[in-house]
């Protein structure tokens, strides 16, 4: 893979044709390093995110030991990426031979449910001759407001409090170590999301008189994007710290978390090319089917740059972008604020895309193909969050 020192160095040496990913694996070094250091307790890598093989071993160089796997797919990448890494199953709804597989050759052994259905199927797929498995973790996944959240996750999964207290006298019956967990929905916006979640765990914990061993708050925790601009996660650790030892637990249970977005929206951003302006409409060679899926199906706005050498002394205005494909589907509204003299043939970073962007693209009209270039200039996200810079210009992260 080539390196680059930054995004503009790499657009005036080689004029790329297609879009390129930039890679910066020190952005997603430190997200690591912050959660390791400073989440009071253990963090666990959401894998579907960004499942690439690099950045998983940056994660795993930079100390996050556990992955939440959702699929047979994310355990087998994961196991043969990391073999000595954790794989715990936090989909609440898988198939039996998925469960067998994952538990029978390569030793998962965690696994989250919201059903006595999904209970039954573990049981059923870890067991040998019909004698069960004595060495499950199996963790109970309660339904939560998604009301904090600009992507909501509370219809599709999690236990309902009328269903919790016989589920979970049944999981611990079943498992070694028992725990909750809950997903509050992606980019949650305030921390307030886990003290009220928190605040439901407490009610099952207590409704169930049963002993808990683990609460993991899930995912969710936010990045910086245009108008997205959330609390520092200090203030999120905070919160949670406060209300788990607030809970009825022991002493010796465990706090952990599935970061997903946090870990990795700064690790990648795609510099396009502008092949075409009509007004304020950009005509770009990346889109809905490429790194831009959210951008263009829930209208998530991604921090924007023009890349040019001598930059631009215009005046910013509003633009939206076309994709490249034949379809009208593959539009991106923004608005996206870019100097209002953005021309054919300029460049433009695309920040913040390490998260549900590169993760999406697929080959679509025959417009799949990426170059990816490491760069070691600073993500995106520094132009939204000041704290970053000082954060790395404190050195209170070891790099
Ligand atoms: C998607 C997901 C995550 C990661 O969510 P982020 O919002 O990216 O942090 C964590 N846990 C579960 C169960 C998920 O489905």
């Amino acid at each position: 893979m080539f390196k680059h020192h930054s995004a503009l160095g790499l657009a005036t040496a080689l004029r790329p044709v297609q879009p390129v990913t930039l890679l910066r694996p020190h952005a997603a070094k430190r997200a690591a390093r912050f959660f390791v250091e400073k989440f009071p307790g253990k963090s666990l890598y959401a894998v579907k995110a960004n499942p690439s093989p690099d950045l998983l071993k940056i994660l795993w160089d930079a100390g996050v030991t556990h992955y939440d796997v959702a699929s047979l797919g994310e355990v087998r990448l994961v196991a043969a990426t990391l073999p000595g890494a954790t794989l715990c199953f936090m989909h609440p709804v898988k198939a039996e031979e998925a469960i067998a597989e994952a538990y029978f050759t390569y030793g998962v052994k965690t696994f989250s449910l919201d059903t006595l259905e999904e209970l039954d199927k573990i049981v059923r797929a870890t067991s040998t001759d019909g004698v069960p498995a004595t060495d499950l973790n199996l963790l109970v996944r309660l339904r939560v407001s998604s009301d904090h959240s600009k992507l909501s996750l509370a219809s599709k999964f999690g236990a309902e409090p009328g269903d919790i207290k016989p589920l979970l006298m049944a999981a611990r019956q079943a498992s070694d170590a028992l725990g909750l967990c809950f997903h509050v929905g992606s980019q949650a916006m305030s921390p307030s999301a886990y003290g009220e979640a928190m605040g439901r765990v407490r009610d099952a914990i207590v409704e169930a008189a049963v002993t808990v061993d683990i609460v993991d708050v899930g995912g969710g925790f936010p990045s910086w994007y245009p108008g997205m601009e959330p609390p520092a996660l200090e203030a999120y650790f905070e919160v949670i710290h406060r209300s788990f030892e607030a809970l009825p637990i022991s002493y010796s249970a465990e706090l952990w978390c599935e970061p997903g977005r946090a870990l990795c929206a700064e690790y990648a951003s795609v510099l396009v090319r502008v092949e075409k302006r009509r007004g304020s409409e950009l005509y770009i060679n990346d889109g809905a089917y490429g790194a831009l899926f959210d951008a263009a199906h829930i209208g998530w706005r991604y921090p924007v740059k023009l890349i040019r050498e001598g930059g631009s002394d215009t005046r910013e205005m509003p633009f939206s972008f076309y994709g490249p494909t034949c379809d009208d589907l593959d539009h991106m509204a923004g608005p996206f604020e870019l100097p209002a003299d953005v021309q054919a043939g300029d460049y433009i970073e695309v920040g913040m895309l390490g998260a549900y962007g590169c993760a999406m693209r697929t080959g679509f009209n025959g417009f799949g193909v990426e170059d990816r270039v490491i760069v070691d200039d600073e993500p995106m996200a520094s132009l939204y969050a000041p704290h970053l810079e000082r954060v790395a210009a404190s050195n209170v992260i070891t790099l």
